[in-house]
């Protein structure tokens, strides 16, 4: 664990003898912050990995001020409102970098089966006579406190009526990139491709700016969507610099009907067509060769790993070692959260991605901790084309952090902070959860979702989705 300490003190005394030439006992004035959280191990995931052992963070508005140890900011700051965070575990909050929320309320619908019955014979049907707009508000709500407990402060969605969800999103105070789903054939929400584009132009312009949502197109995939609807979405968002969400190779037979149909695997088909840039963000890439993998770097398209789900669905296994040696931006995700999960913890896909890797390679060195750390924090901050704001706790970025308790039997005893990330702890150790410098969850009680609510919801609708397929 580097400690910046002597750094920090040697900068702390300077200041102290520039400010007040004439005593050095002199104490500066303290700086006004809003919010200091003070006393934990803090794992800042910047550039070189600092670990203070008793650190602290200073957040003004929505942005991190100072990042140190904690008696240099408790001598520089002074706050209105202050998180004594000793005896946990302090870091930047997980980025899910691919789910779709509102489907908590499909949650155990139907698993084991395989994808294509899944769909055919219970999601789409399902969706076609349950999801409406009161329908994607719950499902998002009941995410929010899921995503909450287990420390998501900000995640990729791809569904419909996304405006609700992006509403319910903001309502919780989470961060979201949000895209609206478009498909080639009628939606829950937009019927033809007419509503479809003049309702995602609308949700683009409603957001533009907005610190918390960043709207989005989610063409589905080049297998559910033709030439022009992906060439329609992909201009669409480039005219509004909103981000294009998509699932890439997540299926063989998606891979095959790609080099049959256009003679390039779906990678290359993308990059023939335009669709590839810095502003994709890639669900799956689990069919990529090293062609591939060198156009996604080249294109600066983000990845996202989805363990749970390539394993429950049995896809394959995304090539994550070497895609991250061909410096492709690799981020986690939770997919699901129905039939492919069925949760929405990206602590658990952590721990996942890590021995998915080492199991399929036969070598446990194949993906280490530190570096699904990096993928479920920074490297999915890159993925998202977020990494200036978000996915480490540095001075100048968003203040989103979290709290981890390290005071239960699984926390003890620890020697390495990443191994216990990764292979210990839980997203329900998770204590307290900060977005944007405001208080989503403080010791476990959650501020911004009536959770009670959205649970009794979740059990109502239970018993519609049920009664419309005809199933006990
Ligand atoms: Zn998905």
């Amino acid at each position: 664990m580097p400690v910046r300490r002597f750094a920090l003190i040697l900068f702390t005394s300077v200041f102290a003898v520039s400010t007040f030439p004439g005593s050095l006992l002199a104490q500066p004035a303290k700086k006004n912050a809003d919010l200091l959280v003070t006393g934990g191990l803090l794992v800042t995931m910047d550039a070189s990995r600092t670990v203070y052992d008793e650190g602290a963070v200073a957040i003004k508005g929505d942005t991190i001020v100072a990042v140190g140890l904690r008696k240099d900011i408790e001598s520089q700051y002074s706050a209105t409102q202050t998180i004594d965070a000793r005896g946990t575990l302090i870091m930047p909050g997980f980025i899910n970098g691919h789910t779709h929320v509102p489907m908590t309320l499909f949650r155990g619908l139907h698993d084991d089966v395989t994808l294509d019955e899944w769909l055919r014979k219970y999601i789409f049907p399902a969706e076609a006579k349950n999801v409406n707009e009161d329908f994607v508000r719950w499902g998002t709500r009941l995410a929010a406190a899921e995503q909450i407990r287990a420390g998501v402060t900000t995640f990729a969605d791809m569904y419909y009526f996304e405006d609700a969800v992006a509403e319910e999103t903001k309502a919780a105070g989470m961060r979201g990139v949000l895209g609206e789903t478009w498909l080639d054939f009628p939606a829950p929400d937009n019927k033809s491709e007419s509503a479809m584009i003049a309702y995602t132009e609308k949700y683009l312009q409603k957001w533009q700016g907005d610190p918390l949502i960043h709207a989005a197109v989610a063409p589905h995939s080049i297998y559910t969507c033709s030439r022009k609807t992906l060439d329609d979405a992909a201009g669409l968002a480039r005219k509004y610099h909103a981000p294009i969400l998509i699932h890439v190779a997540e299926m063989k037979k998606e891979w095959e009907d790609s080099k049959k149909q256009n003679g390039a695997s779906p990678v290359q088909y993308l990059r023939s067509i335009g669709l590839l840039g810095p502003d994709v963000l890639a669900a799956h890439c689990i069919f990529v060769d090293e062609e591939d993998r060198k156009t996604l770097a080249q294109y600066k398209v983000g990845c996202v790993h989805n363990p749970s789900s390539n394993m429950m669905l049995a896809s394959g296994v995304s090539p994550v070692p070497e895609m991250r040696a061909a410096g492709v931006a690799v981020g986690l995700g939770t997919d699901g959260p129905a039939g492919s999960n069925n949760d929405l913890d990206l602590m658990e896909e952590m721990d996942l991605a890590a021995k998915l890797a080492k199991i399929t390679k036969n070598d446990p060195l194949a993906l280490n901790a530190k570096a699904v750390v990096e993928m479920g924090t920074i490297d999915g901050a890159r993925a998202l084309h977020m990494e200036k704001e978000i996915g480490s706790l540095e001075s100048g970025k968003k203040a989103d952090l979290i709290l981890i308790r390290l005071d239960r039997p699984n926390a003890v005893p620890m020697y390495d902070v990443y191994a216990q990330l990764a292979y210990a702890l839980k997203g329900s150790d998770v204590q307290t959860v900060v977005i944007g410098g405001r208080v989503v969850m403080r010791d476990q009680t959650l501020m911004t979702v009536n959770e009670d609510e959205a649970i009794a919801k979740a059990r109502e609708y239970r018993k519609t989705i049920a009664a419309s397929l005809g199933l006990p």
